[in-house]
């Protein structure tokens, strides 16, 4: 929860404020109150769709309820969002997917340059390493210059070894040199690092997919996880991206990053009823430690609090 006070300030200045200032002007539950409340929920990013949901839902709710009193009526409101939320079992998916012992777990990292991707892979190393898992990480992005020295920097970091390619190599050859270390060595986990370049996105899909038929063929249970790492300070810009991985790569779940920077906490509820898809990190900073297993309770009642 500590966490969270930082990391969501400004979602919940967008998001909560919002919601204070609408309960603020609380008089009664009427009508009006309802057709407040969803344009509340549409302006904080919560997706159109979801928004009448919620609305719908709290009419029973709050009848059944008989609640009247505003606190009451938050409480209902924070209640039916973690419910709605949670329905369909996509909390339980939040959950990170592992091999049996003795096999290497893989994790594909995808995602648009520029979203945290890198990043991210530095800060999930750092802690499964602390988890006492051994981590080897693969650079497969040998398109972007920089890319490999930076994530060179954070495997020093977390000391933990990068395969790399030489620049411009095939990503399949850098994942394949990888996957016989992680096997021969037996490595817990191996992370791989892909391109997010979009101008040629036909091209990339062709990459992720010819780097998972390698890593099937090597490991026929993996890649256990296939994770889209999302910005959130983009917005709309971020559902279509998911929109993109998801129709050609079997993405298993989201990271969303920079939440500590935007005020659209509220993008989290939009991917998870338009998208159908789990997210299963929230990263809120550049230094390793600001990364968390998604709770959805926790982060709902952090918007809040
Ligand atoms: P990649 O191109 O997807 O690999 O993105 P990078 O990992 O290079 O990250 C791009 C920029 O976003 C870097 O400056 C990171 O430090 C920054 N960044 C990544 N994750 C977060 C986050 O959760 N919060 C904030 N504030 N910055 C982040």
């Amino acid at each position: 929860q500590v966490v969270y006070d930082r990391g969501l300030k400004k979602s919940r200045s967008g998001f909560a404020d919002r919601f204070n200032r609408f309960l603020s002007n609380f008089r009664s539950v009427d009508e009006n109150f309802f057709e407040d409340l969803e344009e509340t929920l549409i302006g904080a990013d919560v997706g159109f769709d979801l928004a009448l949901r919620i609305s719908d839902e709290l009419r029973e709710e709050v009848k059944l309820q008989n609640a009247k009193r505003k606190e009451d009526v938050q409480a209902v409101i924070i209640q039916k969002m973690v419910d709605l939320y949670e329905a369909d079992g996509l909390n339980e998916d939040s959950q990170m997917h592992f091999a049996p012992a003795g096999e290497p777990t893989v994790i594909l990292m995808v995602g648009v340059n520029g979203v945290g991707k890198t990043t991210t892979i530095g800060k999930m190393a750092d802690r499964f390493r602390q988890e006492g898992r051994s981590v080897l990480l693969a650079a497969a992005d040998t398109f972007r210059a920089g890319a490999t020295k930076q994530l060179q920097e954070w495997g020093q970091r977390s000391q933990v070894p990068v395969i790399a390619g030489k620049e411009k190599a095939d990503p399949a050859s850098v994942v394949y040199e990888a996957l016989q270390r992680a096997k021969n060595e037996n490595y817990d986990i191996l992370m791989v690092d892909t391109a997010g370049r979009l101008q040629n996105n036909v091209n990339l899909m062709q990459e992720l997919a010819k780097m998972k038929r390698i890593i099937q063929r090597e490991l026929p249970a993996a890649p256990q996880e296939v994770l889209l790492v999302l910005d959130a300070t983009t917005g709309q810009n971020a559902l279509q991206q998911a929109k993109l991985f998801k129709d050609s790569s079997d993405v298993t779940g989201i990271v969303l990053t920079k939440v500590d920077g935007t005020a659209k906490g509220g993008i989290v509820f939009a991917i998870r009823s338009q998208m159908h898809l789990p997210v299963k990190w929230i990263g809120f900073g550049e230094k390793a430690s600001d990364l968390r297993v998604f709770n959805s309770e926790e982060f709902i009642y952090g918007l809040f609090k």
